[in-house]
């Protein structure tokens, strides 16, 4: 991991001679960049990516995720590229909360969020896929069961849970699933299940914290201004906020 622009380490402190610790000259700055390649097991980390084009101010978005995770050991920041970040976190609890009770949003903006697991390399982590709770709807009474709720759930994109209270005896107006899903993709709003006997059904989908998406192409992350599809703004919306659980 060396470069000419990074000295190694080992070599700079063999330049080093032994002195009082108050003498300044002996100071070495460890770059940020120095200690993330010197992981040992107890360093916790996160990679995370903001899927938005807008540009966005570092210091208030630190600001803004620290305040709203409250992490009890506190977590650590440093941008890696424009909308890129390291978390370090210094608690297993504080990183697996977080990881767990996902997706988040920094001004209506999807971050999505990886552990970087150890001797893995932060920048090397694809993240191209969120973690939503995602609600089955209209399911009629013959189709409720955990097994066609587990296949819908893969039908989304990688199931991840199945909600244990789904079928716990009480009635429900919609069963839930935790999926990770492509976040380039347009989101899937309805299926149809069929059964061998015939009979068919139409159930729709609404998504739990579902950030800024395109009501005409139905992609996270962005609004006309930036739909790289050329999709025909006449022929009406095939997306709406009715995707969002809760409206
Ligand atoms: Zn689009």
């Amino acid at each position: 991991m060396t470069s000419p622009m990074q000295p190694d380490l080992s070599t700079m402190c063999a330049n080093l001679t032994l002195a009082d610790v108050d003498d300044e000259d002996l100071t070495i700055q460890i770059t940020d960049n120095t200690t993330l390649h010197a992981k040992t097991d107890d360093e916790i980390y996160a990679v995370g990516r903001l899927v938005t084009q807008k540009p966005v101010r570092f210091a208030f978005f630190q600001d803004t995720m620290a305040r709203v995770w409250m992490p009890s050991m506190g977590v650590n920041m440093t941008e890696l590229q424009p909308r890129k970040y390291l978390f370090r976190f210094y608690h297993e609890k504080d990183i697996s909360r977080v990881i767990t009770e996902g997706p988040w949003t920094y001004e209506q903006n999807l971050l999505i969020m990886k552990r970087v697991q150890p001797g893995e390399d932060p920048e090397s982590i694809p993240l191209t896929h969120a973690e939503f709770w995602i609600q089955v709807h209209s399911l009629p009474v013959g189709f409720r069961s955990e097994v066609v709720v587990t296949m819908i759930g893969s039908f989304l994109g990688t199931l991840i849970q199945v909600d244990d209270r789904n079928f716990d005896g009480l009635m429900r107006m919609f069963y839930r699933v935790r999926v990770a899903i492509d976040v380039a993709k347009p989101l899937k709003k309805q299926m149809k299940l069929k059964k061998d006997n015939g009979d068919w059904a139409f159930i729709d989908f609404k998504y739990e914290r579902l950030p800024t998406f395109y009501f005409l192409c139905g992609v996270i992350g962005h609004g006309d201004k930036f739909c790289p599809k050329d999709v025909d703004v006449t022929a009406g919306k095939p997306y709406g906020a009715w995707m969002r659980a809760g409206s």
